[in-house]
């Protein structure tokens, strides 16, 4: 039975053995945790009177000790370029960004895992906020169901990264749960697990757990010695220098057909020339990757500046004389401070979302 508790459940802070000893509390058949989970991921519900295949006792009895309570507070703004950022309040206040970049037939949406950062990269604003909370597992999954809300009926989310605000592997259990929840197909939301990408900016000792997640592995690299990765990315290369950090990326377990990527933020006149490129070749030997190239997306405060794209493709000539893979991403939602490394602050104008589109169960 339910204790006397001060705040009732929310269901979605419940994952699968804890809502199973709920139901068996209750004396209901096992099934019923699959069933509620169902309607909480594959219908996205916000109420339990929508769980039509509850009896109405069964339903009256659950609302008055448990609640779904996902994000109420939305904002979002959109950029010329189809990209659009949203603000999401958290129950402590906070707020954390997800953006949705739509490319082609592709719709990927970038989620965050903390509120700021641990760690403290000199080009990214979302390390000048330093961190204020993890987020939970289901504050990581309401983003994507909260977004799937947003768009129409025939429209479904492609692709999902963690390379918004945070450090996803300093917050590993939350993001694993998650993605549980995000890649189950009996009851879960039913993403492909080639189809989400997890981006560490190199915590070298906990690579390998992502290869149990089944997940695309990223890492941040975005310097071509020990001394440069001191400079931009100094709290992780103190713990996880880089020579720590390619030894464990060489020892990752990939999947067949898998391989790694890795991203490298490219700084003008700091990290982006011939000698970086012609390093670069020489540290990735052997590993089975691809490399993004990420031209700096600049911000006022921020001494870093965008290489010409001239620089940038004659790096790419260079990686590519050396039998890497190079992609140069493009940069999208730079007006709303929505592209790589420019999350953790509020554009303006914002406009308020209203929920929602659900599918039912039946
Ligand atoms: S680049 Fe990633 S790991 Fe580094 S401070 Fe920014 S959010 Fe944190």
């Amino acid at each position: 039975m339910f204790h006397t508790v001060q705040k009732p459940i929310n269901l979605l802070d419940l994952d699968l053995p804890r809502l199973s000893a709920l139901v068996s509390e209750l004396g209901w058949p096992p099934f019923r945790a699959q069933q509620i989970l169902r309607w909480l991921y594959q219908s996205r519900v916000r109420t339990i009177q929508r769980m039509t295949n509850l009896s109405l006792h069964e339903r009256s009895y659950l609302e008055s000790n448990a609640v779904i309570r996902r994000f109420q507070d939305i904002q979002s703004c959109s950029a010329t370029d189809g990209t659009q950022k949203f603000l999401f309040r958290l129950d402590d206040g906070n707020m954390i960004e997800s953006m949705l970049i739509p490319d082609g037939q592709r719709l990927t949406l970038c989620l965050s895992t903390q509120v700021g950062c641990t760690l403290d990269c000199t080009f990214c604003l979302t390390g000048q906020m330093g961190l204020q909370t993890n987020l939970k597992a289901h504050e990581i999954v309401d983003q994507v169901l909260s977004v799937q809300d947003t768009l129409h009926l025939e429209q479904h989310l492609t692709s999902l990264v963690f390379m918004g605000m945070g450090e996803p592997l300093a917050n590993v259990e939350a993001v694993a749960e998650a993605i549980t929840r995000l890649t189950n197909t009996q009851w879960g939301m039913g993403f492909s697990p080639k189809r989400i990408t997890l981006s560490t900016a190199g915590l070298a000792t906990r690579i390998h757990d992502v290869a149990a997640l089944g997940v695309n592995l990223a890492i941040s690299l975005n310097a071509s010695t020990n001394e440069q990765r001191d400079v931009l990315m100094p709290m992780v290369n103190r713990l996880h220098p880089l020579p720590a950090l390619l030894s464990a990326c060489r020892a990752y377990p990939l999947r067949p057909g898998r391989r790694l990527t890795f991203e490298y933020v490219m700084l003008g006149d700091v990290n982006d020339s011939a000698l970086d490129a012609k390093r670069l070749i020489q540290l990735l030997k052997g590993i089975h990757c691809k490399i993004n190239l990420i031209p700096f997306n600049e911000f006022t405060s921020n001494a870093f500046r965008r290489p010409t794209d001239t620089r940038v493709n004659q790096f790419q000539s260079i990686l590519r004389q050396g039998n890497l893979d190079v992609f140069i991403r493009k940069s999208r939602g730079r007006e709303i401070l929505g592209a790589c490394g420019q999350l953790g602050v509020l554009p303006s104008p914002l406009v308020s979302i209203q929920q929602q589109h659900t599918t039912s169960i039946t």
